[in-house]
Formats: structure tokens, C-alpha cells, sequence
């Protein structure tokens, strides 16, 4: 006689946190998404009976390494380098690697079991995956960031492939990094594959994925104003970040008619009351990507804006918030207070940016809310669009991919209010994704018994 775990959503959250401790991003995710799947499950015996969460959540493999170099004074340098493979039911494990002095083991495998989510969600083949390093880019030369990349990718390139899994970029990891790391690649292997997504285009790239992820966060909100018969003209917007999320977010509002008040960075966020608009918006970049400014010095070149130093943006009154930054930067207080200033939508753009009780905050005021793991997928999605033209060795069109890229969002929010319908005209998109992306992995999963 079998014995079946029937344990409750409490007893699960019990073992998730016993089993990884000290791990409270990974254990946060999982509780996210584990109280929509149990009470979805009530019904579903064979779920249980196979422990798919369980399964889910407990990733493939995770590997760790050294990663040394040299820095330009001629000292050796030691820093943590991971992979982490959470899921691969539904195709080669996909997700981007971030550099930044906040990665740990548990930052990665958050990111990764929400990949997997995500990466459902987006309807290609893709499974789920994260890695990185808590090497810190900032301040080192392009040659130290250059030999950091070729370190990395020298025990990296044994874990990764075109079908095996497929790696981009993320915070701290944008074009240039992951080119120093494809040409390492190919320098050890001796092979031209789609290993990588986010490749420039004369090497395999494709056009439009360093927009996608921003655009796409919009295009969703977009279609969350849409089922209540409004849109983004004349919207205030309220955008944490300024990096490639932030920035692009910001264009796309612009475009279609919406004021954007705020970026930000890690020293604080700039308010600009006459709006963000394009040429500023290519001021940021600029200021952000090429002289690897602060952001405080968008008042200096444009003296009407304010900056509030160590603070986040949300206290703004806005008509959509787009946390755009990093994972838990809008916390249950934030929440509560762009509830209480009028905030109808909010789509993030970054990965799990609002901590528990502001998802509480959110669903309980019944806003218009989208997680990162429905709203951010954009930028995956053409990474799965790049994947498919390395396969075919062509190139699409821009327009294509922008229609590809419209139809994926829309898909995603279809998905959404499939599973998060909760009448009254209220959807849970929380609900409606996690659900979405964990029944396509677990029906999967299903198929291939225990293994
Ligand atoms: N890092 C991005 C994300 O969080 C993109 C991953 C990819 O393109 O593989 O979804």
C-alpha cells in the first residue's frame, strides 16, 4: 500500500523551509506560489499522490564553483560561481545569469523555480534555470569584467548546451558580458550554437530582445487596463530601476501616451513631474549603460527633477506602478500606500520585487496586479524566439518578432484569466499564473512517471 504525503499547505511550507535553511528568497517563492497550487490541488489526487510540488520545487541539480581571476593590479581574486537547474519537463533549462554582490545560493534557486513558471507561461519549449555570481561589476574595467566572463564560462561551458540549457543575461550580465562569454564558449568547445541568448546581432542574435522584457511588461498592462475598458493615454506611471527593464518600460509608456514620474537606482529615485519622455529616457541610458552614472545626476541635467536619496519611488500618487529593480524593493507598506493613493495597475518588471504581504495588499484591494512571472516573461520569450532562429540559421523580421512578442503577452494574460477568473470582474493574475505555468510542467511531469 502506497503511503500518500496528504500533507496541508502549512506542513508543506514546514519541509520547504527545513529542507533549506537560511534559504528565505527561495522559501518566499515557493510560499507564493504553493498557496495558490494546494488549494487548485484539492481535487487533483494525482498532483498529490505524485508529490509534483515537491518535485518542483526541489531543483534538478545545483552547481557550484570557484571562479578566479586576476584584477588590474595583479591581485587573485576567488568569487562563487552557480548554475542552477531546477526544471527541464518542458524543454532545456532557460534563465538568464546575474552578477551582483547579493547573489546567493538562495537568490539563484528563487530565481530558477520562478523560471520555470515563467517559462511555462510563455508557451515555448523551455524549461527552467538560473545561475550568476556575487562578483560585483561595479567599478572594475571592461578587461577585469572581460577575464571575470572568460573564468566563469571556462567550468560553465560543461554544464550548458543548445538543448542541454540555454543561459542570458540578467542584472549586472547585458550584451557585452554575455559576448565575452560566448567567445569563450566557442574558444574551449570550437562550436557555434545557440548556447547563449541575448547575442549580438552580427553573431546569432535576435532584434528586439534587449526591449522585450520592458515592452512586454507594458504590452501586459495593457491588457489589464483593457478588461476594464481603459488604456495607458494620460496615465501617470510610477517605474523603479533604470537599468534595461526600467528603461524600456519607460519608452513603451511614453509611446503609448503615458506620463512616467520616476526611475531609480540602488541610491535612491528622481521624480520628474513634467515626464519622462524619450529624449530622456536616452539620457538615462546613455548616462546608465555607457558612463555607468548615478542616477542622482538626471537632476544636473535636468534641474525640475527632484532626488530623494535612499528612498523608493512608491509614496509617488500614480495612476500604474512598474517595479522594475530587484526582488523584494515594494514591501507590504509600499503596497498599501499606492492603494491608498489611488494606483489602479501594477506590472512588474523585475523578478518577485514586492515582498509577501504586499501581494497581500495587492489581491486584497483587488487590483489590476501582475507577478513578474506573468508580466517580465517577455524578455524570455524572444530569448526562446532567438533560440528558434539559431536552430533554423535565419533571422526574423522586426515586425515579426513585435507581433510575436504581442501575441505571446496577450497569450500569457489569456492564461492569467483562465485560471484567475474570480468573478465580479475581478481576476487574481497571481493565481491565474501560477496555475497556468504549474499545470504544463506538472501534466509533463505526469508523463514521464517518477523520475
Ligand atoms: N533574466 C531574464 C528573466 O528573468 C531573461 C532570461 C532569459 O532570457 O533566458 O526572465
Amino acid at each position: 500500500m502506497a503511503v500518500t504525503d496528504h500533507v496541508d499547505l502549512n506542513g508543506f511550507m514546514e519541509g520547504v523551509k527545513k529542507r533549506n535553511p537560511h534559504q528565505p528568497e527561495f522559501v518566499q517563492a515557493v510560499q507564493e506560489v504553493a498557496e495558490d497550487i494546494f488549494e487548485f490541488m484539492e481535487d487533483k489526487e494525482e498532483y498529490h499522490s505524485q508529490q509534483i510540488l515537491r518535485r518542483i520545487a526541489e531543483p534538478d541539480r545545483v552547481v557550484s564553483f570557484r571562479v578566479c581571476w586576476e584584477d588590474d593590479a595583479g591581485n587573485i581574486r576567488v568569487q562563487r560561481g552557480w548554475r542552477v537547474q531546477n526544471n527541464n519537463a518542458i524543454g532545456p533549462y532557460k534563465g538568464g545569469i546575474r552578477f551582483h554582490p547579493s547573489v546567493t545560493e538562495s537568490v539563484l534557486k528563487f530565481l530558477a523555480f520562478e523560471q520555470t513558471f515563467k517559462n511555462a507561461l510563455t508557451g515555448l519549449p523551455m524549461g527552467g534555470g538560473k545561475g550568476g555570481s556575487n562578483f560585483n561589476p561595479k567599478g572594475k574595467s571592461v578587461r577585469e569584467i572581460m577575464r571575470f566572463c572568460q573564468s566563469f564560462m571556462t567550468e560553465l561551458y560543461r554544464h550548458i548546451g543548445a538543448d542541454i540549457d540555454v543561459p542570458a543575461g540578467d542584472i549586472g550580465v547585458g550584451g557585452r558580458e554575455i559576448g565575452f562569454m560566448f567567445g569563450q564558449y566557442k574558444r574551449i568547445t570550437n562550436n557555434f550554437t545557440g548556447v547563449l541568448t541575448g547575442k549580438g546581432l552580427e553573431w546569432g542574435g535576435s532584434l528586439i530582445r534587449t526591449e522585450a522584457t520592458g515592452y512586454g511588461a507594458v504590452y501586459f498592462l495593457e491588457n489589464m487596463l483593457a478588461t476594464k475598458g481603459e488604456n495607458l493615454e494620460g496615465k501617470t506611471a510610477v517605474i523603479s530601476g533604470s537599468g534595461n527593464v526600467a528603461t524600456h518600460a519607460a519608452e513603451k509608456i511614453v509611446q503609448l501616451g503615458g506620463k512616467v514620474l520616476t526611475l531609480s537606482d540602488s541610491g535612491g529615485f528622481i521624480h520628474d513631474p513634467d515626464g519622462i519622455d524619450q529624449e530622456k529616457i536616452d539620457w538615462v541610458k546613455t548616462h546608465k549603460t555607457h558612463r555607468r552614472g548615478r542616477i542622482e545626476e538626471y537632476v544636473e541635467a535636468f534641474p525640475k527633477a527632484t532626488f530623494h536619496a535612499g528612498k523608493t519611488p512608491w509614496g509617488v500618487p500614480c495612476d500604474v506602478a512598474l517595479p522594475c529593480a530587484t526582488q523584494n524593493e515594494l514591501l507590504g507598506e509600499d503596497a498599501k500606500m499606492l492603494v491608498a493613493n489611488g494606483c489602479r495597475a501594477v506590472s512588474e518588471g523585475a523578478n518577485m520585487p514586492t515582498d509577501l504581504d504586499g501581494v497581500h495588499t495587492f489581491k486584497h484591494a483587488r487590483i489590476l496586479y501582475a507577478p513578474g512571472k506573468a508580466s517580465n516573461a517577455g524578455g524570455v520569450a524572444v530569448s526562446g524566439l532567438e533560440m528558434s532562429q539559431n536552430s533554423e540559421r535565419r533571422s526574423w523580421k522586426e515586425e515579426e518578432l513585435q507581433q510575436m512578442l504581442k501575441d505571446i503577452m496577450s497569450g500569457i494574460h489569456n492564461s492569467c484569466i483562465r485560471y484567475g477568473d474570480q468573478g465580479g470582474g475581478y481576476i487574481d493574475y497571481v493565481k491565474g499564473a501560477n496555475i497556468a505555468g504549474f499545470k504544463k510542467v506538472a501534466d509533463a511531469m505526469l508523463a514521464f512517471g517518477v523520475v
